[in-house]
């Protein structure tokens, strides 16, 4: 019988990257991980990203805090410590050769040690990177995002706590494919709350009189986010952390998004209706610029020797 679906890897693009595959560097093309993985099979497993530019690692150590915090919170031992996984970042640019991109890390549950071991205190942790060229979360000619307001709840937190960067994704790609049915690039998605809690892979900030808000609960506290809210504070805006309902994004003067897979983007229409000016606002624009200025800084990245990696083959 002939599997029409058959496809072997080496068929799909190379993507310029490398791989680390718990304790092996590898083309981005050849990195796998194994089936039996509780990380793979029961979504057991917390990750980061961290961002790079111009060979630049940005906020290195809050990433490396951030996911050992998450690897806690899932109980997840922590496959190698502190220094090690830095090196292995450092690597996983510096073999790339990519000057732009950004570093994933994955800590999985692991492998049953035996077909009969289920209780997953009993395993070994494993860890897993890659670095890779940006995905961008896409700007329109015009500048701007059009999005909607998700029919799908964002998961609750009292059920997989969204400050643990996991990788239940379920509901943000339901909420993704229901904005491609109604004719827009992405999703927000509100929390069982009702008040709005993140999307789909960015955090949400409305603007309004000079206010910058964004959502306290059912949200990842996003590396970007907290970078944000530093320099609106450092440039003199009020930024708070607080409960914003739908009807509120709609009204507010601006709004934008943000992730480390491309800092700050603007929305410029939502759910069809247009965002203050339907332009990027003064607000976004100057948060942008400054966070651009901060993702160039010595004070807040880690410089990439692309001739020395700090890690054995
Ligand atoms: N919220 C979710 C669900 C995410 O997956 C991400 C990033 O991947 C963010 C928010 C933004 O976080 P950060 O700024 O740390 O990239």
């Amino acid at each position: 019988m002939t599997d029409m679906n058959a496809r072997n890897d080496a068929e799909f693009a190379p993507e310029p990257g490398t791989g680390y595959i718990n304790g092996k560097f590898v083309p981005l093309s050849e990195a796998a991980i194994p089936l039996l993985d509780w990380g793979f099979n029961k979504s057991d497993v917390v990750y980061d990203g961290i961002p790079f530019h111009a060979g630049l690692i940005f906020r290195l150590e809050d990433h490396l805090e951030r996911f050992e915090e998450s690897m806690d919170k899932w109980r997840l031992p922590h496959p190698r410590d502190r220094e090690t996984m830095a090196d292995i970042c450092h690597d996983l640019v510096a073999r790339s050769g990519l000057r732009d991109g950004i570093i994933y890390l994955c800590a999985t549950r692991g492998i049953p040690p035996s077909a009969e071991i289920r209780d997953p205190a009993r395993f070994t942790s494993r860890l897993y990177g890659w670095s890779q060229r940006l995905p961008q979360l896409g700007v329109p000619e015009d500048g701007g995002l059009e999005m909607i307001v998700s029919k799908v709840p964002r998961i609750p937190q009292s059920s997989v706590d969204a400050t643990a960067k996991n990788f239940h994704w379920g509901d943000l790609i339901q909420a993704r494919l229901e904005a491609n049915d109604r004719g827009a690039q992405n999703a927000i998605l509100l929390g069982h709350s009702g008040f709005v809690a993140e999307g789909v892979g960015f955090n949400v900030f409305a603007v309004k009189d000079g206010i910058i808000r964004t959502p306290e609960h059912d949200c990842l506290k996003g590396i970007t986010r907290r970078t944000v809210m530093e320099i609106a504070e450092s440039l003199g805006y009020a930024c708070q952390e607080d409960n914003i309902t739908a009807e509120e994004l709609l009204a507010a003067d601006e709004l934008f998004i943000s992730s480390s897979a491309g800092g700050t983007f603007p929305i410029t229409s939502l759910d069809g209706q247009t965002i203050g000016t339907g332009k990027p606002g003064t607000v976004t624009t100057q948060l942008h610029e400054t966070y651009w200025a901060w993702r160039n800084s010595a004070e807040f990245t880690t410089q990439v020797h692309y001739d020395q990696w700090a890690m054995s083959a």
